[in-house]
């Protein structure tokens, strides 16, 4: 787990939008790192901004539309099959004890900051990423 910044500890609840899944997460989590990436893209519909937590701090509240996408060989995707909602990424190798969480669907105040950007070689055309965070071309 990255630990550039400073993260947020504590008591965190999320959700998507129709309220089919609820989550909790019961420890640190890490700041955003907003990612450019072609599978992001195409997932979230612009880029994605995700926090990190140990995935064995994830509880659900309610999970029954949870649906996770294989988006790759190495990775999944956690939605809501009712709303769409884009919600959790995770690495399926055994080693990984980490969860990717969209973090527009934390409940306010996140206490987080965006921290950096990565993929930046992979974004899209239409915008401009000028906010003075570090920048990396691949992770
Ligand atoms: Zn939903
Ligand atoms: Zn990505």
């Amino acid at each position: 787990m990255t630990t550039t910044g400073h993260g947020a500890v504590g008591h965190h609840q999320g959700g998507c939008l129709c309220g089919g899944v609820r989550y909790e997460v019961r420890g640190p989590l890490r700041d955003v790192i907003a990612c450019h990436c072609s599978q992001c893209r195409r997932t979230s519909g612009h880029f994605v901004a995700a926090a990190a937590a140990s995935t064995a701090d994830l509880h659900f509240i309610c999970d029954v539309s949870l649906t996770w996408y294989a988006s790759s060989a190495a990775a999944e995707r956690g939605f809501c099959s009712t709303c769409g909602s884009n919600l959790f990424w995770r690495p399926t190798t055994p080693e990984a004890h980490t969860t990717s969480i969209m973090a527009g669907t934390l409940d306010v105040p996140t206490g987080l900051r965006v921290i950096r950007h990565i993929f930046v070689a992979d974004k899209s055309d239409y915008y401009d990423i000028d906010d003075g965070l570090p920048q990396e071309a691949g992770w």
